[in-house]
């Protein structure tokens, strides 16, 4: 396929509200046969009527489909309408968050190449470029959240790009974009940011200057626990990189699973206003609970980073960070009480989740690498879903009251 992506991004509805454009934006008001929703157009290959469609695709660029792996008419439609909502110009899916991070990355670098990434990104993407990254002769950096000095000292003359997360796992700590866009601009640097935490709804790290956006759609976009997939966003030029690349590597996202990213898409701003509103109230009320210890909210006004997330974000999302009181044994009653939320990792969907990150993600780290990471054995990660947000106060509270021994 080749793409004339400024052109797809215009709504169908033309400049109107998110919730509106979550609904529409990216695909022709007249679709096949008539069909309301977005056709799934489930084929591997595209034919070609004749000899001259072929030449007017190859030599005239004329928009045609050739092959699944190269671009499907479902998957554009997803295209389009993400970069609507995140304000960019061009998007590529994926099959996976993961593999729209792992693609993009290695689309902007070279061998010789240096990168810098802060030190509480994701634990799959800090893998990928602490240990595969080097196969390749690229040196990568890891620096401290937050720390801006270390981190513009860290910038080298073969630096690609700074990557970091905001909001990131499991403390919520939001990285400043405009400080971050400073330094970049004076170093010519490129800005990656994965804003899987926040969403469309929430920050808009191009409004930023941010160069790059990538999303687990996995979370609060599909929104349901239903798919895997990842996304890319930015300028048209940087996207095109990754485009081709991402032919070559074939994290394809199948034309099934982007109806229901679509379908996920159209209620995600309703979702996330919900989560924000309940996420804030759950923070509230564990803040004043006797058996919890601590609470790491980004709108909770003891957050470390409330100034910057009041500034930059438009809610605080529906993942709360908490540790309770007491030891492993306490933590795990706790666990075993809940009747509501199930437990389980991801996060941003329908059905409210906890992870206990010591037992779960961090299993097979000794505990003493574990606190140092910050990952107590007390510590939970709760992604508050769409329920009544009072039945799943009720369930944290039976919870946390029955795990007193
Ligand atoms: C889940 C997640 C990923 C990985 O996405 P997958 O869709 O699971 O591959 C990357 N970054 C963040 C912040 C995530 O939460």
């Amino acid at each position: 396929m080749r793409s004339k992506s400024s052109k797809r991004n215009k709504p169908a509805g033309g400049g109107k509200s998110l919730s509106t454009r979550a609904i529409h934006a990216g695909e022709p008001r007249t679709k096949y046969a008539d069909s309301l929703t977005t056709p799934i157009v489930q084929t591997s290959t595209f034919t070609f009527k004749n000899s001259k469609a072929i030449e007017d695709y190859t030599k005239k660029g004329k928009e045609h489909f050739e092959y699944g792996r190269y671009g499907n008419p479902t998957a554009k439609i997803a295209e389009a309408r993400l970069a609507d909502l995140e304000g960019a110009e061009d998007c590529v899916v994926f099959s996976s968050g993961m593999s729209a991070i792992t693609t993009t990355i290695l689309s902007l670098v070279q061998s010789g190449d240096h990168i810098v990434i802060t030190d509480d990104s994701y634990k799959k993407t800090l893998e990928f470029c602490k240990s595969y990254l080097k196969q390749f002769g690229i040196e990568c950096t890891i620096v401290p959240f937050g720390n801006y000095e270390v981190l513009e000292k860290a910038i080298k003359k073969n630096t690609r790009f700074i990557f970091s997360e905001s909001p990131t796992n499991p403390y919520l700590n939001i990285f400043d974009l405009v400080r971050i866009k400073k330094i970049a601009e004076k170093h010519n640097v490129l800005t990656l940011i994965d804003s899987t935490f926040s969403t469309p709804f929430n920050q808009r790290p191009i409004e930023f200057g941010m160069d790059v956006v990538l999303h687990s759609l996995t979370k609060y976009l599909a929104g349901h626990n239903d798919i895997l997939a990842g996304a890319v966003l930015g300028k048209e030029e940087l996207v095109e990189k990754v485009r081709n690349l991402h032919k070559s590597m074939g994290g394809l996202i199948d034309p099934h699973c982007c109806y229901l990213l679509l379908r996920g898409l159209k209620t995600f701003p309703l979702r996330v206003e919900r989560q924000n509103e309940s996420g804030l109230k759950v923070a509230r009320f564990l803040e004043t609970h006797p058996r919890v210890q601590k609470v790491y909210y980004p709108f909770l006004e003891s957050h470390r980073h409330y100034e910057i997330a009041r500034r930059q974000m438009t809610g605080g999302g529906g993942v709360v960070t908490f540790e309770i009181k007491g030891n492993l044994s306490t933590a795990k009653r706790f666990l075993d009480a809940l009747k509501l939320i199930y437990i389980g990792p991801s996060l941003g969907g329908v059905e409210s989740l906890i992870t206990h990150p010591a037992m779960v993600s961090y299993y097979d780290y000794t505990r003493k690498a574990r606190y140092e990471l910050g990952l107590t054995d007390t510590l939970f990660r709760l992604s508050v879903g769409i329920e009544d947000v009072e039945d799943l106060i009720a369930d944290l509270d039976k919870a946390l009251t029955r795990s007193k021994s």
